[in-house]
Order: C-alpha cells, then structure tokens, then sequence
C-alpha cells in the first residue's frame, strides 16, 4: 500500500501555488493552448492569407520558406560592435536567421534612414578569398573596394552573408575546386556535383536591410541576378554601381566565365 502511494506521489509535480498535480493535467494548458493557437492560424486569415496557404500546400519546403522570409521577421540582431579596420570606422551588426541558426553580418557606417539612399554591397562569404587572399576569385579585392567605398561615401552597409562557395559550403567548394584544378570551369564543376552554379539566395539578407533602416540603395555589384533577388521584398535599388576589382593571371579564366556563363558585367575581362 505504501509502495503504490509512493509511485503516485513520484509521479505528481508541484505547481507554483505549492499544489501537486498529475503529468497529464500539467500538459493540459499547454494542449489547449497549442489547438486555441491553430484555430486562430486557421480561421484569422484574410482571402489572400488563405490562397498562399493552399499554395503552401502544393509546395515544398523551399517554398515554405520562401513564404515565410516574404511575410516574417525572420532575422534577430543579437549584438552590435563597434569595429575600427583599415577601411575606416563601421559598426558590426551581429545577426542569427532564426530559420537555421545561421549568423550573418552587416558592416554598418553612419545611421541609415528610409528617406536615404544607402549603399550596399551584398556580400557572400568567400574564406578563402576574404581571409587568405585567394587569387582564384575575385571576393577579397571586391571585399576591400567595398568597404572602402561605402567609407569614403560616409553612409552605407555590407552585408556579409555565410553563404560559402555561392551557397554549396565549404566542403563542396573544396571539391569544386579539386575539379576545376583537373579543366573543368567553375560552372560545370558546380553541376557535376550536383549543384547549381549559383544556390545563394537572399531573402534573409533583405531582411537584415529592412530591420537595419534601409529602404532605398544603390547596390555594389557586378551580378544582375543580385538586383533581382534583392528586388521586390520592399526595398527600391535605385542604381546598380560596379565594383570591378583587378584582373590576375590566377583569376582571368574565372572572371572571363562569371561574365560569360554568370551573365556579370565585367568591362576588364
Ligand atoms: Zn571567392
């Protein structure tokens, strides 16, 4: 008799009142909580609310979170440092997408405002151009000019996105490489992969933008389908401002394929 009121007992918790209660009516708030919150996902939705839902439906994940990037917040801004470099003066603007935990940064200089023209270079994450100086690509010289650009111009942000390799990792750009060392170009060794040229996307770093103040840019780029994924969430790119860096032995094949296979406007190669 003791022992089953024992095992009752271990089984009750105690409440914040001091009252012990069994699991099952403990997880019942919860419960009701979780159904309350469906039925209002279900039913408080406009007709338009309720033609993206039965897309969603048809859709896959990708899709899914296409949506949500579109009609949530789904960026976080944990700190903000200042950061003197030898481009000048900025602050750092740590951010985490809530949709994968991933953190991406954005070099602030001067306060942005929506009635302002700010410039912004977008910037994907190269470790080995960024960091080591890899005369294979072009992204640490486009890097530098960057910041040195939106110094001299006193108001501007870049955007650095962890999206290594034009999105396919770190990994996987090693073993790019490894192919194009063996003649193959930097788009048909994405594809044998398995991967398209080109997987960035940039619906988190509008977002990042947007949560920054920033409504209408001029966008340092070189890479037309740049101005089309940044366009249409809200922000007005008013003007396109190349960034063309100088052309190596190591990286004239490269750029010569970027412009004719990537479509980016390059005038020095
Ligand atoms: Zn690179």
């Amino acid at each position: 008799m003791n022992n089953t009121v024992n095992r009752k007992a271990s089984r009750q918790v105690v409440v914040s009142s001091g009252r012990r209660v069994s699991p099952g009516r403990r997880l019942l708030p919860g419960l009701l909580m979780a159904v309350a919150l469906l039925a209002i996902s279900l039913v408080a939705v406009t007709p338009a609310d309720a033609v993206a839902r039965t897309d969603i439906n048809r859709a896959g994940i990708e899709q899914l979170i296409e949506f949500r990037r579109k009609r949530e917040k789904l960026v976080a801004c944990e700190e903000i440092v200042h950061m003197p470099t030898d481009f000048g003066e900025f602050d750092l603007h740590l951010y985490r997408s809530t949709i994968d935990g991933q953190h991406h940064l954005a070099l602030v200089k001067g306060s942005m405002s929506a009635r302002r023209r700010t410039l912004v270079r977008v910037h994907s994450e190269c470790l080995t151009g960024d960091v080591f100086g890899s005369r294979r690509c072009d992204c640490g010289p486009q890097l530098q000019q960057a910041m040195k650009q939106v110094s001299a111009a006193g108001h501007g942000v870049i955007l650095y996105m962890r999206q290594e390799g034009r999105g396919i990792g770190l990994h996987n750009k090693f073993k790019a490489y490894s192919l194009q060392d063996q003649g193959l170009d930097t788009v048909d060794a994405n594809e044998t992969l398995g991967f398209e040229p080109d997987l960035r996307h940039y619906g988190v770093g509008v977002q990042i933008l947007r949560d920054l103040g920033v409504r209408k840019l001029d966008l340092l780029t070189n890479n037309p389908k740049k101005v089309a994924g940044l366009s249409g969430f809200d922000l007005e790119i008013v003007n396109r401002i190349p960034v063309e860096v100088e052309v190596t032995d190591e990286n004239r094949t490269y750029m010569k394929i970027k412009k004719s296979r990537m479509g980016h406007i390059l005038g020095n190669c």
